[in-house]
Parts: C-alpha cells; sequence; structure tokens
C-alpha cells in the first residue's frame, strides 16, 4: 500500500495587519520531502504517525511531500499559496498511484481569492488521484468546515483538546483508519450538523470536558468510527465560520445524522458558559499582589497564536502604574528590539523602544533604560511532543520587570520559555503571558493562581461587533435564536 503525506497550515485571521506570505511558512516551519525531524508539529502530525506506522508494517510504503506552517496571522497572499499548493499537488502527481492520501491541514487558511483553501486543496488531490482513493486530513477545531472539504474527503478528524495536546493521536487514528478503509475493513461515511453558534470552547473546563469525554465514550461503538467537534474560528470572516458537529460512521449515514445533530444541539446548549472566569486588567493584578506564590496572568486577546502581533503592553502598562516588582513577561514579540539588543550585546545598559507597534489598538510602545541580561539565537519552548520555534530572543530587565522580546511570532505554550533565556518561573511573583488556553496545562502545576486576563484588544473577541461580510448564516450570537429562523 502506498500512502501519500504532506501539510500545508496556518490560521488565518482576517482582521490582522499582519500578512502572510510564502516567507512566513519558512519562518516558522518548511520541511521539504524527506527533511522533516524526527518529532511531529501540530500539523505535519500524520507524515510522523505514517513513518511509525510503515515502521512496524513491512507492506506499507509513505512517499512523503512538503510540509509547511506559518504561524497563526493575517490574509496569505495568492501567490505564496498557490506555489505551496501546487508544489504538494506535483509532488502527488509524481508519486501516483497511491491508495491513500493524507494531510495534516489546519482547516483555517483564507488566501486572497480562496475563501476556503483547504476545499480548494482537497479537490485539486481529489482530481489527480480519482475516486476510489482514500482521501483523509486532520483539522485543527478551530477551522471551517466547508461542503467542498466533505464532497472532497473520506475521513476528516480534528484534535478533540483543546489546548491540543492529543495532536499525535489524531494522526494515529487517522492512519489506522486509512489502512483499514484500504484494506475494505471499514467504508467511512461522514455525517456534519451545523449548531448555529461561535464560541470559544476550552476542553480543558467543564462543560466541555465532560463532553470530550462522552465523545471517547461513543468512539468506542464499532459503528462510530470517529468524532469531532469543530470549534469554529471566530477571527475567520468567511461563509462557513462557526461551530459543527462531524460524526463518521462505518457506512452508516443515518446514525451519524442523527448522532450529529443530538450532540451538536447538546453543544449548542452550553453557548455562553464554556469559559473560565475573564478579569479585567486591575481586578486581575489587584488579585494578583493579594496572592502568596507564583500568579500566572494570561493576556488572552493578545495571544499569536489566533494571529494578532503579540506585542501588546496593555497589561505590562498598569503592572508599570502599580510598580509591581519580581515580574518575568513572556513574549513580547519585537524584531527590531531584538536587534537592537543584539547589537548592544549581553551585560548593556540601553535606551530601548520596545513593543506596541504593530497596530493602534494593543497599547503604547514602552522607553525604557534596560539592561540587556541574556540574548540567545533561535531559541525553543516546548509544547506536548514538539519543538516551537520562538526565533531569536533578547531578555532585558528594568524596574524589577524581566521582558523576553522575541522574533518569531508564538504564544506562551509552556514554562520552558522562561528557562530558555534563564529565568526560574516558580520564583516569580507575577507571570505574565500571551495565550488564551494551551498555557493551561504547562503553567498550572506551578502556579498558586492562574488568572485569564481580558485586556479587550486586539483579538476580534465579540462576534456581534467583529461586523462579518461574508458570514451567510444565522449564527449565535449575532443573532440570539439562530435556529427559529
Ligand atoms: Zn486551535
Amino acid at each position: 500500500m502506498r500512502i501519500f503525506t504532506a501539510s500545508l497550515a496556518t490560521e488565518t485571521n482576517t482582521f490582522s495587519p499582519m500578512y502572510t506570505d510564502v516567507h512566513s511558512f519558512y519562518q516558522s516551519f518548511y520541511a521539504p520531502p524527506g527533511q522533516h525531524p524526527d518529532t511531529p508539529t501540530l500539523c505535519s502530525a500524520p507524515l510522523i504517525a505514517c513513518r511509525e506506522y510503515a515502521s512496524s508494517n513491512a507492506n506499507i510504503e509513505v512517499i512523503e511531500g512538503s510540509c509547511s506552517w506559518a504561524e497563526p496571522g493575517g490574509l496569505l497572499n495568492r501567490q505564496s499559496y498557490e506555489q505551496l499548493r501546487d508544489e504538494i499537488l506535483l509532488q502527488l502527481r509524481q508519486a501516483m498511484p497511491v491508495q491513500a492520501v493524507l494531510l495534516g491541514l489546519h482547516g483555517a487558511m483564507v488566501a486572497q481569492g480562496y475563501d476556503d483553501c483547504e476545499g480548494d486543496l482537497l479537490t485539486r488531490v481529489r482530481e489527480i488521484t480519482g475516486p476510489g482513493v482514500f482521501i483523509g486530513a486532520t483539522l485543527d477545531p478551530h477551522s471551517h468546515l466547508t461542503p467542498d472539504r466533505l464532497k472532497a474527503s473520506d475521513v476528516l478528524i480534528a484534535f478533540k483538546e483543546f489546548p491540543h495536546l492529543d495532536f499525535m493521536q489524531c494522526a494515529r487514528d487517522l492512519v489506522r483508519l486509512a489502512v483499514a478503509a484500504v484494506q475494505r475493513e471499514v467504508k467511512p461515511s461522514m455525517s456534519s450538523f451545523d449548531c448555529r453558534m461561535i464560541d470559544v470552547l476550552p476542553t480543558s473546563h467543564e462543560p466541555m470536558k465532560s463532553f470530550i469525554t462522552k465523545i471517547r465514550q461513543l468512539e468506542q461503538q464499532p459503528s462510530v468510527l470517529s468524532i469531532s467537534v469543530i470549534h469554529g474560528f471566530m477571527a475567520g470572516d468567511v461563509p462557513y465560520m462557526g461551530t459543527q458537529l462531524l460524526v463518521v460512521t462505518d457506512n452508516e449515514p443515518e446514525l451519524g445524522q442523527q448522532l450529529a445533530k443530538q450532540l451538536g444541539l447538546e453543544l449548542f446548549s452550553f453557548r455562553g458558559r464554556t469559559l473560565p472566569r475573564f478579569d479585567s486588567i486591575e481586578t486581575a493584578l489587584t488579585l494578583a499582589v493579594q496572592s502568596k506564590g507564583t500568579t500566572v496572568l494570561a493576556d488572552v486577546w493578545d495571544n499569536p497564536g489566533g494571529g494578532v502581533a503579540g506585542d501588546g503592553t496593555l497589561i505590562l502598562q498598569q503592572i508599570l502604574a502599580r510598580k509591581l516588582t519580581n515580574v518575568a513577561v513572556g513574549t513580547i514579540w519585537d524584531p527590531m528590539a531584538v536587534k537592537l539588543c543584539f547589537a548592544a550585546g549581553e551585560g548593556a545598559r540601553i535606551s530601548l523602544r520596545f513593543g506596541g507597534k504593530s497596530c493602534a489598538t494593543a497599547g503604547e510602545p514602552i522607553d525604557k533604560v534596560v539592561q540587556v541580561v541574556r540574548l540567545k539565537a533561535n531559541a525553543e519552548q516546548q509544547f506536548a511532543d514538539s519543538s516551537v520555534p520562538m526565533g531569536d530572543c533578547a531578555l532585558i530587565k528594568f524596574d524589577g520587570i524581566d521582558v523576553i522580546l522575541n522574533t518569531n511570532r508564538c504564544q506562551s505554550f509552556d514554562p520552558s520559555l522562561f528557562r530558555a533565556l534563564g529565568i526560574a518561573p516558580e520564583e516569580r511573583s507575577l507571570l505574565l503571558i500571551k495565550s488564551t488556553n494551551h498555557f493551561y496545562q504547562g503553567f498550572a502545576p506551578l502556579a498558586a493562581q492562574v488568572l485569564y486576563v481580558d485586556a479587550g484588544a486586539p483579538y476580534p473577541s465579540d462576534p456581534k461587533r467583529n461586523g462579518y461580510r461574508h458570514l451567510t448564516r444565522p449564527i449565535w450570537p449575532i443573532v440570539e435564536e439562530p435556529f427559529a429562523l
């Protein structure tokens, strides 16, 4: 059995000024055929799962295509998308005949002229393979589920957990299902239900935690091959933005449809109560100073994982105003400031302007005389099984505050980001990080308290105010009762 596998992924925040091109992929992650490292990335996990499977099954031959991933950002330019897409399509043509094509996708990529990049890619893959070849993909749940994707593929599997710690497991499930389908042991049939809502649905908290447990139990039935919750991605202004339920059965479309609807309506009943408490900056800082031990402050709406710059200063400005000390900030994206720090050298004291440069809403730049404490080229943090590049980083110190400045936009996944620059995070009173929920698993064990801080910007976090122009359906919370219409 010959399996072709490749990956092309990013998450497009169509409201973001951080435009994306082919260099954004080369900078974040790019592996041409045969050059993918042994560790998976979030979206290229199918390739690693294929290698694993082939290593213990002599009848499987894996043909590797290119894998690339760009940090979430603004609209992808047309030529860049077409170049990366066509590279994979050419590799597939050269690899034919194959019995299966397994792609690592994200599912929220939008390019100029393409509001459904993954639907376009899957359709072109199907044109090359023709019917009868298994086409499957893994998706990030923060994606859009479109008719083109469902039509062109046999199985789509989204990560169940948010944080997405189960991405390798989903990739292994996809490979297992692909092999079973090619060997005619199962006949996958996909059914979906449009939940007519958009919300943020962390599975580290109730009610989503129990919902995911229930879904895993349902998957134990032999007729149910896979169940995915497509959370949706509210920063993507595209026609099919919103939450959907996707059920893959073993050739039982009626059961699939019924289950998708039942679970989808249950999910709809959770709307508006899936998030942990979000505090204002003022409340969070008051709680932080009252607490002994380490407080983790998550700047939830300046999370580069959602496509914004990650250079916001709204919370740090207030920390400075309150003269709080023993604070570590990880990270603020500012390639220009990092360059100046590298030029000045470790130990230098310099006047530096940093942060707050990418847009009008994320706070003013900060001007300080700082000490350049540490410089590190190509720093990395860990996330589950993968290493996340932070780029060249500079640790600066002033007024009892340490700030890590980085050059590769990335969200704060794990305390290892502080250790990479020589900071012991558990010794700090306050850790300010930029992440909506992926940080939780890693940071909670060292924290006396974890506070989610709603600074109000720059992510478009209120669907009622985002002013979607391409959305075609009524969805909650823009419409109170979308099923009534
Ligand atoms: Zn996601």
